[in-house]
């Protein structure tokens, strides 16, 4: 089995909110201990969010692309992107 990096649009919804919850610990806890990386590429040393598994509306304002690469590894982020992927997968189920 592949590990989860992060959140996939047709699991979640399988997912109670306290998995979810989980889900966002585990993600917080092995992205600041350097086990995983959030979705995305390091391009001519700047970093790029993956549109589809990665950006979400608090990464916007956010214009340093280093910056952005922590802000991912974040709680606030990982639970806005939690948020946004269950909210992109009802709206993909109706
Ligand atoms: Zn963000």
């Amino acid at each position: 089995m592949s590990k989860v990096t992060s959140f996939h649009s047709t699991e979640i919804l399988a997912l109670t909110p306290t998995e979810i919850e989980e889900r966002i610990e585990e993600l917080l806890v092995e992205r600041n201990r350097g086990e995983l990386q959030p979705e995305g590429y390091f391009y001519d040393g700047i970093w790029y969010p993956s549109e589809t598994q990665e950006k979400a509306s608090c990464c916007f304002n956010i214009n340093h692309k280093l910056e952005l690469y922590d802000h991912c590894k974040t709680e606030n982020h990982l639970k806005i992107l939690a948020v946004e992927t269950l909210i992109g997968s009802v709206k993909n189920f109706v």
